[in-house]
């Protein structure tokens, strides 16, 4: 099994967050928008953390076969 990792970029405001606490997986855009280095994984590592911390709840997790 592995994740995918999505985002509704038109949603995020930029604060930050998840490159706060899943600096392995998010970086900020020059757009001033994070975004997703990779958005499929197999194993969450610290993006379940970014999902959560969302305050615009803009990241979800998918499983995938
Ligand atoms: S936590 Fe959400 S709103 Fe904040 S930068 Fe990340 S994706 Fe955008």
């Amino acid at each position: 099994m592995s994740f995918i990792i999505k985002q509704k970029k038109e949603d995020c405001i930029g604060c930050g967050a998840c490159t706060s606490v899943c600096p392995n997986n998010w970086e900020m855009g020059e757009d001033g928008k994070a975004r997703p280095k990779t958005t499929e994984l197999p194993n969450l590592d610290c993006n379940k953390d970014a999902e959560e911390i969302c305050p615009v709840k803009c990241i979800k997790i998918e499983e995938s076969k």
